[in-house]
């Protein structure tokens, strides 16, 4: 991936840590390296909690990392400040799961996705139809549409408006959190598919934030999976069902099998609770709920490894040396 595609941008050992109550701390990204690579889209999955949303908001500049960088085309964004900072807003857009609790219920279809092109002097305010209507073209929405209210759309109509405004100022790379998840299996379908075109045809990058591995896997060049703020394993999501060798992504694919599978609840593959993201043992994060728990695990952290080139995965199951897919044998 590295050598075809264009790296734009790289995050590098990014830690986020949020004040609890009792004067705790909560690590709710640790160490977290990963790139984004032009018209190429980074997955995100794990459970409710495990730290998507606060890694991509780092990416969208919306907060910044308390160790690490997050690099740009090569600046680090931590940096900027001011106008500096508002411009360069607009090279990353995001997409949430309900756009419509985003916008005012009295705004229009027009005036919600030509806002950003208004606030950045894009255009002029009598330029909005006409930029409207082209932006709901291409959502594949129709155009007169753009008198309506969001409440008088479905759930899969609103979000392909929450698109047409993420698309408006054109940017390089734009964030699905959980963009839909809450659509029926069909619609989702069809605004994936969207998505895909128009990834195909603008060389978007999109971060994808997922909880459900069955979805991210189909769409995600690249995904990473993580666990209580940690990453436990990234590799391209077309091989994550022959080739993951994480137990908890094995675990996570194990419960796409189960057909009540509810990832807000804590998936029944996988034995025992998650502990507390305040509470996260020494060791490995994932070990009390890990069938193959070895005595190192209790002990010591397994580091992110490269298994091959698009392949990482932190486990001491894979870490002997020069041995790849070997087991250690403890
Ligand atoms: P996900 O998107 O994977 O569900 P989040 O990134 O939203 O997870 O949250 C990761 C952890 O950080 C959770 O334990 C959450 O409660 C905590 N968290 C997120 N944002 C804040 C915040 N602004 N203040 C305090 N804790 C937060
Ligand atoms: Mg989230």
């Amino acid at each position: 991936m590295s050598e075809t595609h264009e790296l734009i941008l790289e995050a590098k050992h990014v830690t986020k840590k949020y004040p609890a109550s009792g004067g705790k701390t909560l690590v709710a990204n640790r160490d977290i390296s990963l790139n984004m690579y032009r018209g190429r889209t980074l997955g995100i999955v794990g459970e409710s909690g495990c730290g998507k949303s606060t890694f991509m908001r780092m990416v969208a500049s919306l907060e910044k990392p308390d160790q690490g960088e997050i690099l740009y085309r090569g600046k680090d964004m931590g940096k900027l400040k001011g106008e500096a900072l508002r411009q360069h807003r607009q090279n990353i857009q995001m997409v949430f799961q309900d756009p419509s609790a985003a916008f005012s219920p009295r705004m229009r279809v027009m005036d919600i996705v030509c806002e950003p092109l208004l606030n950045f002097k894009r255009i002029r305010k009598k330029e909005k139809e006409a930029a409207a209507r082209k932006l709901l073209e291409m959502v594949e929405l129709p155009e007169d549409f753009i008198w309506r209210h969001p409440h008088n759309m479905s759930g899969g109509q609103r979000q392909r408006v929450g698109i047409a405004r993420a698309l408006a100022l054109e940017p390089e790379i734009i964030i699905c959190d959980e963009a839909t998840s809450a659509l029926d299996v069909s619609v989702q379908k069809t605004v994936i598919e969207l998505l895909v075109r128009l990834q195909k045809e603008k060389n978007i990058a999109y971060g994808f934030i997922c909880h459900d591995i069955a979805l991210v896997q189909s769409v995600a060049h690249q995904v990473a999976v993580m666990y209580l703020g940690n990453i436990m394993e990234v590799l391209p999501g077309e091989r994550i069902g022959k080739e993951s060798l994480h137990p908890y992504t094995q675990a996570l694919m194990g419960a796409v099998f189960d057909l009540h599978m509810d990832f807000d609840e804590p998936i029944k593959s996988i034995e025992g609770e998650a502990p507390s993201p305040l509470n996260i043992p020494e060791g490995c994060p994932f070990q009390n709920r890990c069938r193959q728990c070895m005595e190192i695990c209790r002990k010591i952290k397994p580091a992110l490894k490269n298994i091959s080139e698009d392949h990482q995965v932190a486990c001491h199951l894979y870490e002997r040396k020069n041995c790849f897919f070997h087991r250690n044998p403890l």
